[in-house]
């Protein structure tokens, strides 16, 4: 019984997921579901992102929160179009609470709109909002063992970003257990290591997330 409803729920969230895509798709707007857990690094990689592809193209951000604005403001900040969604306690955003905040944001002028879920590495994986690609993001600090402990998150993204390798002089971390385990679940992965501290790699990552636009 359990079972039927929530497939009722992700039936109904994925007909309002199509909708979004396609209000996304008259704009022109190319989408990113941007998922990882607390701590990983999501804001801190999309300030670095922004600031590389600035110059380039025009990004808007949605961020999802349980409670609190502190995300919207730190990429307000950077000045680019910004709304925060909070799900007063869900564990991920749907199509419909994206749907309800697209009025707010100048989709027309945007060349990419990336939504960072909420902080969670099962159920933001589960939930379309419309986008064109979801990714996630796990700090070398998180350990080696997350892509077989959560699957479906390593499968549903097509790239990975691999955060804090700075941090891995102090870290027990099997770079390439990460690597391996998170090919064999998804073999189309695209993988990249990155320090949003000191900067490395992030040029190669922005420069790879551009060109899915052209
Ligand atoms: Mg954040």
């Amino acid at each position: 019984m359990k079972v039927k409803v929530v497939t009722r729920i992700l039936e109904a969230n994925d007909r309002l997921a199509e909708e979004n895509r396609k209000r996304f798709q008259d704009a022109g707007v190319y989408v990113v579901n941007l998922m990882g857990a607390p701590g990983a690094g999501k804001t801190t990689l999309l300030e670095r992102t922004i600031q590389a592809l600035k110059p380039h193209m025009k990004i808007g951000v949605i961020e999802g929160d349980i409670v609190g604005s502190d995300d919207a403001e730190r990429i307000g900040a950077l000045e680019v179009p910004v709304v925060q969604i909070n799900t007063g306690g869900a564990c991920h955003l749907d199509a419909n609470m994206i749907n309800e905040v697209l009025d707010e944001l100048p989709l027309r002028d945007l060349d990419m709109l990336i939504i960072e879920n909420v902080g969670n590495l099962v159920c933001p994986a589960e939930f379309k909002v419309g986008e064109d690609m979801k990714m996630m993001v796990l700090s070398v600090a998180e350990g080696h063992d997350k892509p077989l402990k959560y699957p479906l998150m390593f499968r549903e993204s097509s790239a990975l970003v691999l955060n804090k390798i700075d941090l891995l002089p102090y870290m027990n971390t099997d770079m390439k257990k990460v690597r391996n385990d998170s090919l064999a679940l998804n073999p189309n992965l695209k993988i990249f290591e990155v320090s949003c501290t000191t900067r490395a790699g992030i040029d190669t990552w922005a420069q790879w997330l551009r060109e899915l636009k052209s």
